[in-house]
C-alpha cells in the first residue's frame, strides 16, 4: 500500500481563532484530526497538545488506541498545570496503517472518518455526540438533529477525564480508496452527497482538502474546518525507485519505509578514512554535480509552470505546481478578476481540471474562460475589464464575532 495525503484547515468565517489541528506525518504514516474546545486558548492548546502527543507515542512504538490514551493524558494533565487550561478538551479521530491492506482508526468525539470508495461514502466512525446518541436511540430525527440547539455538546473528549474510551475500527483499504478525516466544521456546513462531490473533484488530496473548506466557507464557514485527504495508491512496482520522475510529476512524497517494528541496530563499521584529499574529491564532486543538476531541473520546472486554480472565490494564475514541488510552493502569478462565484459550474469544473504548462497556456485558459463567462452573462461589462475584488478580506471572521462554544 502507499499512501498519498493532503490537508487543508481554515478559521472559517464566524470563530476569532482556529481551535483546530491536524497531522499528516507520511513517515509514520499517521493521519489525524483533532477539534479543541475550551475558553481563551485552552481549544487551541488541547488539539495541537493531543496531536503531538499521539504522535510522539505512535513515533515509540505505541499502538494506535494506546497512543490516544497517552493523547488524553497530556490534555488532562496539562490543563492541571494551568488554571486558564482548565475545562479544555479536544476531539481526535486518527488512521494508522496497520498492514498491506488494512487501515486501522481511533476515534473520541464527533470529527469523522469517512471512505470514499466506487463513488460512494460510508461514514466510519460515530459521533460521540448527544444528538447522534438520541438518533441513535430513536429519540431525535436526523432532520431534528441537525438544527438542535445543543447539537455541538459531545459526549466523549479527549482530556477531560484521566480515562477515555476509544473507539477502534478496522478498515480494509485497496487502491482507490480515498480517507476523508474532518472537524465537525465541514460536516455542519455540508451534507454528506455534498462532502462526496466535492471530495471527488481533484484526484491531488491537497486539493480535494481545499475543495472540501472552501465549500464549508461558502455555505457558511460556522466553524473552524479541518481536513485531511488520505489517498490509498497502488504500491510501486518492486526495484522501480524513480525519485525524479515523481518529482517531475509534482508529487515527490519521500518513500515511506515498510511499516515493520524496529529492527535491533547493528553496530555500525568503521568507516574507511579517505587517503587523500583528491580521492575524497573524486567521490564527491560527481555527486554534488548529480545532486545541483537535479535541483537546478526540477528548479527550472517549478518556476516555468503554470496553473489557473481557485484562491478562495478568485481565479488565479499560480507560478509552479499544485502541491508544491521539493519545497517550492506556488506562487500568485495573477489574479485574474474572474470570481468562482460568478462562474458556471461547468466553468468552475473545468477550471479544476485545467492542468499545468506554460504561461500563455494559462492565460489562454483565462481568457476563453473569460470570453465564456461574458457570453453566458447579461452585463455590459467588457471582458478586458477587471473587475476591483470588492472583498478581498473574506477569510476574515467579521469584527462583532466573538467568543466560541
Ligand atoms: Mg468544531
Amino acid at each position: 500500500m502507499r499512501i498519498d495525503a493532503g490537508a487543508s484547515s481554515d478559521v472559517g468565517r464566524l470563530r476569532p481563532g482556529n481551535e483546530d489541528s491536524f497531522l499528516v506525518d507520511d513517515r509514520l504514516a499517521l493521519y489525524a484530526v483533532a477539534d479543541g474546545m475550551g475558553g481563551h486558548q485552552g481549544g487551541e492548546v488541547a488539539s495541537a497538545t493531543a496531536i503531538e502527543a499521539l504522535r510522539a507515542a505512535v513515533a515509540g512504538g505505541q499502538a494506535l488506541d494506546a497512543a490516544i490514551t497517552r493523547a488524553n493524558s497530556a490534555v488532562f494533565e496539562k490543563a492541571a498545570t494551568d488554571s486558564a487550561l482548565t475545562g479544555m478538551g479536544t476531539t481526535l479521530t486518527a488512521v494508522a496503517i496497520l498492514g498491506e491492506s488494512t487501515l486501522l482508526i481511533g476515534h473520541v468525539g464527533d470529527s469523522r472518518a469517512y471512505r470514499i470508495r466506487d463513488a460512494a461514502l460510508e461514514q466510519i466512525t460515530e459521533d460521540h455526540s448527544l444528538v447522534e446518541e438520541l438518533v441513535r436511540e430513536g429519540r431525535l430525527s436526523p432532520e431534528e438533529a441537525k438544527v438542535h440547539p445543543r447539537r455541538s455538546v459531545i459526549t466523549r473528549t479527549i482530556g477531560i477525564d484521566p480515562d477515555v474510551q476509544v473507539d477502534l475500527y478496522t478498515v480494509d483499504a485497496r487502491t482507490g480508496d480515498r480517507i476523508v478525516i474532518c472537524s465537525d466544521g465541514l460536516t455542519t456546513m455540508l451534507a454528506d452527497d455534498e462532502v462526496l462531490r466535492i471530495a471527488q473533484l481533484d484526484t491531488d488530496p491537497r486539493l480535494a482538502a481545499d475543495h472540501l473548506v472552501d465549500a464549508a466557507n461558502e455555505a457558511g464557514g460556522e466553524d473552524n474546518i479541518t481536513v485531511v485527504v488520505v489517498d490509498v495508491l497502488e504500491a510501486p512496482p518492486p526495484g522501480a525507485p524513480d525519485p525524479e520522475v515523481l518529482a517531475l510529476e509534482g508529487r515527490a512524497r519521500t518513500p515511506r519505509p515498510k511499516a515493520a517494528p524496529d529492527l535491533p541496530t547493528m553496530p555500525e563499521p568503521r568507516r574507511p578514512k579517505w587517503r587523500t584529499f583528491g580521492g575524497a574529491l573524486m567521490f564527491v564532486l560527481p555527486v554534488v554535480l548529480i545532486v545541483g543538476v537535479g535541483f537546478g531541473a526540477v528548479n527550472w520546472y517549478a518556476h516555468h509552470t503554470y496553473f489557473v486554480a481557485f484562491k478562495g472565490d478568485d481565479v488565479v494564475v499560480y507560478r509552479g505546481v499544485p502541491g508544491g514541488i521539493l519545497g517550492w510552493q506556488p506562487t500568485v502569478e495573477t489574479t485574474t478578476g474572474l470570481r468562482r462565484s460568478k462562474l458556471t459550474q461547468d466553468a468552475i469544473d473545468s477550471v479544476k481540471a485545467s492542468g499545468k504548462g506554460s504561461l500563455e497556456r494559462a492565460q489562454q485558459f483565462v481568457a476563453n474562460l473569460e470570453a465564456a463567462t461574458t457570453t453566458t452573462t447579461t452585463t455590459t461589462t467588457s471582458p478586458s475589464t477587471t473587475v476591483p475584488n470588492p472583498t478581498t478580506t473574506r477569510r476574515s471572521p467579521p469584527t462583532t464575532a466573538k467568543g466560541g462554544p
